[in-house]
């Protein structure tokens, strides 16, 4: 996160730098309760409201609103670079930060980016060489010029070829470990991770390679293999295709979204030059802002299996929050048994176009999907309708879109747009079986949900855990796999780290993420007054809102497994579970704030 400097160094720095010393030698503090206090040095001002606490490593000026930890007061006050400052702050405790040798090549973004292109060209090579993978490209219908377009390449069997052509000093290990090609065993030994597979190079906006996807050539198992998540390689914000459909077309007036390395390459060796794909995640929503940041059409384009269609309804969820006016979004489904790749090959293009021009709208969609298996003549079946889109509407922001689609929920529903309104914010029946029983009930007793699963709870339980790291020692994590709004990744991340360095204070936290996207935020949250007495049982609230959230996430759960149901589209392990969750209803609760 911290770039040439090693993360855990910084850690370290943390934890063993006391902010009153640091900040004393160039600021007069004066000692109140168990914090400290200064006329803040970054506003004019006579009564102090710059403070110091010691124990989370950060200061706070409650005039100006100053605030940051040691490193980003010397920073700001001394006007150091990010570098400087961690030089003179190890200089003050006396120790050394580590440079050039040691941790530092690992690190260096140049020198992985130069291995993972010559690794790209070995495979290359490799394919060249083996008959049986240019065999298998070819019966796949891919020619030369596309696998060359495609840099497509052949990781040959054997369990140290990379490592033994790549892997000649200690370094290059570290850094073949860095990008992912090769994995160490507990016994240090190491071996390629790629193994008989055919590979697809991943690239960045800029061309250069960041990972790899590998393909069986037969049915072997697992069918696809990536690149772990490494420093270069984060699954969940990159798209397989992206850099080539850009090469390949001055304007991009729409992209498709596919499952599969194979489907990209299949599409565009068919003259479809305009398909991505997500690299085995669902589309989260940093990839649908990657999308919309290029074009305003979106197409999702998936197989006509009951996997295709799971994925097209998280998808349809993740699109939401980011639906606005003049943004376009289809789902094109395929018969079953059919992917994009083989829908070509068998059809040709112009039927494919066709089968794009037919796709659903995103309304038409969702609404679809919800009025099936619904009666809409009765009144229940009405009020089911609303239940069912409640929480998907509430996805969608406010403005001209979020009007459209319930004014087209309205009409199937037969109700005006705003007695649709009422009834969606109404109350929320629903959290137990009689939202899917057949018998569903009419809803006397809404129960008020206002506030649950807001973002407001996610951020009281990131605020609290950045106050009270300790607290966060037993929370299980788990618990929130399955929650998908904005900011549960960011407090994922902050319970496996605080766990990972029980130690850690709030300064720790934030020079973790000084670098990070969030970091800004979370500096933010650190401001946040929250009570510090002794009687404030911080473990216990913040336990409290995981299991909020954790009620949220089941919810959703159901949600979505009751969406498959009504595709008569679930596993036999998702009607366990789907029963599970229903005799364990999802208890109302009351909001926190
Ligand atoms: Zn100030």
């Amino acid at each position: 996160m911290s770039g040439r400097i090693p993360q855990h160094f910084i850690d370290d720095l943390i934890a063993r730098a006391d902010i009153v010393e640091v900040l004393g030698r160039r600021i007069q503090l004066k000692k109140a309760g168990r914090e400290f206090k200064a006329v803040c040095p970054f506003h004019d001002e006579k009564t102090p409201s710059f403070t110091v606490s010691p124990a989370k490593g950060f200061y706070h000026c409650f005039g100006c609103g100053a605030h940051g930890t040691a490193l980003g007061f010397l920073m700001d006050y001394d006007h150091m670079s990010f570098v400087d400052a961690v030089e003179s702050l190890a200089g003050m405790i006396g120790i050394e930060v580590p440079h050039e040798e040691g941790q530092r090549p690992a690190q260096r973004f140049d020198e992985l980016f130069e291995l993972t292109q010559k690794v790209e060209r070995h495979f290359q090579h490799e394919l060249r060489d083996n008959d049986k993978a240019v065999a298998y490209l070819k019966q796949r219908g891919i020619d030369g010029a596309t696998a060359q377009r495609f840099g497509i390449g052949y990781a040959a069997a054997g369990w140290s070829r990379v490592l033994d052509k790549f892997g000649t000093s200690a370094e290059m290990i570290e850094r073949l470990l860095a990008v992912g090609l090769i994995i160490r065993k507990d016994n240090g030994k190491h071996y390629d991770r790629f193994r008989d597979r055919i590979m697809f190079p991943i690239r960045d906006s800029r061309g250069r390679c960041i990972g790899f996807g590998g393909r069986v050539l037969g049915n072997d198992e697992p069918k696809y293999l990536n690149s772990p998540e490494t420093v270069l390689f984060h699954k969940g914000r990159e798209l397989y295709g992206l850099y080539e459909a850009r090469q390949a077309l001055r304007h991009i007036d729409r992209l498709v979204v596919v499952e599969g390395y194979m489907d990209v390459v299949g599409l565009a060796r068919n003259g479809i030059d305009f398909a991505v794909a997500t690299l085995g995640t669902a589309t989260t929503n940093d990839h649908l802002q990657r999308l919309f940041r290029l074009t305003d059409y979106v197409i999702f384009c998936f197989d006509g299996d009951r996997a295709g269609r799971d994925a097209a309804w998280r998808a349809l969820q993740n699109t939401l929050p980011l639906i606005e006016e003049g943004r376009q979004v289809r789902f094109v489904f395929l018969p079953d048994k059919q992917d994009p790749d083989s829908f070509v090959r068998e059809n040709g293009t112009a039927a494919f176009e066709q089968a794009l021009q037919e796709g659903v709208a995103l309304s038409d969609y969702l609404v679809r999907e919800l009025s099936s298996g619904v009666d809409l003549a009765s009144v229940d079946g009405r009020a089911r309708l609303a239940e069912l889109a409640r929480p998907l509407l509430r996805l969608v922001p406010a403005g001209v879109y979020r009007e459209l689609l319930l004014q087209t929920l309205a009409e199937s529903v037969g109700l005006s747009a705003f007695k649709l309104e009422a009834l969606l914010t109404a109350g929320s029946e629903g959290k137990d079986n009689k939202m899917r029983g057949k018998a569903a009930r009419h809803t006397h007793r809404a129960t008020r949900m206002t506030g649950v699963g807001k973002p407001s709870v996610l951020r009281r339980a990131i605020t609290l855990l950045l106050h009270y790291p300790q607290a966060a020692q037993d929370l299980d994590v788990e618990k929130l796999a399955d929650l998908q709004r904005p900011g549960a990744g960011l407090l994922r991340d902050l319970i496996e780290n605080v766990q990972a360095e029980p130690g850690i204070t709030t300064a720790g936290i934030l020079e973790r993420w000084r670098h990070h996207a969030d970091g800004q935020h979370l500096s933010k949250l650190a401001t946040i007054e929250v009570p510090f007495d002794e009687e404030f049982d911080a473990a216990a609230e913040l336990a409290e809102c995981l299991q909020q959230l954790a009620r949220v996430a089941a919810r959703e759960r159901i949600d979505f497994l009751i969406g498959k149901e009504r595709l008569d589209n679930l596993s036999v392990d998702e009607k366990a579970e789907l029963r599970a969750l229903g005799n364990n209803p999802v208890k109302p609760h009351i909001a926190m704030d």
